[in-house]
């Protein structure tokens, strides 16, 4: 197994942001990856660090990155999948099966696992609605296997994220459809993204915010003012007020925009704004503005 000492991440990361890691585990199979979070249960569990925001200062602890765990096969209807796969790449292999329900993974840069853990979703299609169980580790109860009801899954949240649970690997129930019409499907939220959301080379980690009750942050951004706002090289994206785009800037710079953005809301509407990305370092000062943003 591939373990790295010191080592920087910046590159791996969607925001293209972040520093020296102290250990890396990069595990190649589920027997390795329980192996390492039994031995090292301090280590922290990433997927591909699309919606993770890594400090400049780097980390000084151990990180397991799973995007080296991508066994996926299909049972009848049923897809299972190692947490470390893309998304994408299972939403492309169910196409050519002929196999209906994960059309809206098809543009997510994230994996399996990052995916189950926040219930992802986009274009009315969520994890919670085609996930049949997951295969989850935790220090207190080993390997156990959880069944929708009980992943707790809502709004951009399953019970990993309040139990600690960490995701081996998932199976999805999918319905027979004609290939034309999921691939049709697939265009469709191929061209959203395209037309609404900024591509990969402009380094970002998706949506900021998660949309509060029955509102949209992106409205509530844009009618607050904040598009244009930057700090260093991090700045709110001028097409979609709920996108940072990261041009060489530092995990200060981005949280100074994301601090910005939350407050300027806050400010306008008394509407607290809850970011998705998770944050990933051990700079005090940073750590003090994650709490305060509820993102560690
Ligand atoms: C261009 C772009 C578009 C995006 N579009 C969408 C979208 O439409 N909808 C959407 O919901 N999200 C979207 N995202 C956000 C992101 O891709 C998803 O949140 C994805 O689920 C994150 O997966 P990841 O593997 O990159 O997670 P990481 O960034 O590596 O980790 C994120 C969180 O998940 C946890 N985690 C990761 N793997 C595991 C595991 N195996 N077990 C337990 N916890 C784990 C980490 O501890 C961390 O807290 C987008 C991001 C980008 C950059």
């Amino acid at each position: 197994m591939l373990v790295e000492e010191n080592f920087d991440v910046t590159r791996l990361t969607s925001f293209k942001c972040g520093g020296k890691i102290k250990k890396v585990f990069f595990p190649e199979s589920l027997d390795e990856f329980v192996q390492i979070l039994k031995e090292t249960p301090e280590a922290k569990v990433f997927g591909n660090l699309t919606n993770t925001l890594v400090s400049s200062d780097g980390y000084s602890g151990a990180i397991i990155l799973t995007t080296k765990m991508t066994n996926f096969h299909f049972s009848g209807y049923r897809a299972e999948a190692e947490c470390g796969l893309k998304g994408a790449k299972l939403s492309q292999a169910a196409e050519e099966k002929g196999l209906s329900g994960l059309e809206f993974m098809i543009a997510f840069p994230g994996t399996i696992g990052g995916e189950v853990f926040m219930n992802a979703g986009a274009h009315g299609q969520n994890v919670a609605g085609c996930l049949v169980e997951a295969k989850c580790y935790n220090p207190d109860l080993g390997v156990i296997t959880l069944n929708k009801e009980e992943m707790k899954f809502s709004y951009r949240t399953s019970v990993c994220q309040s139990k600690n649970l960490i995701v081996l690997s998932a199976v999805f129930e999918l319905q027979p459809a004609p290939s034309e019409d999921i691939k049709a499907k697939m265009e469709e939220n191929l061209h959203f993204r395209k037309t609404h959301q900024p591509s990969l080379t402009l380094p970002n980690c998706g949506s900021v915010f998660r949309n509060p009750e029955g509102n949209s942050s992106g409205r509530l951004l844009e009618q607050s003012g904040v598009k244009g706002y930057a700090s260093g090289g991090a700045r709110v994206w001028e097409n979609h007020a709920n996108f940072i785009i990261n041009n060489g800037g530092t995990s200060s710079d981005i949280l100074n925009v994301i601090q910005k953005m939350r407050n300027s809301v806050r400010e306008k509407f008394n509407i607290e704004l809850k970011p998705e990305v998770r944050f990933l370092g051990d700079n005090i000062k940073e750590v003090e503005i994650c709490r305060d943003l509820k993102i560690i």
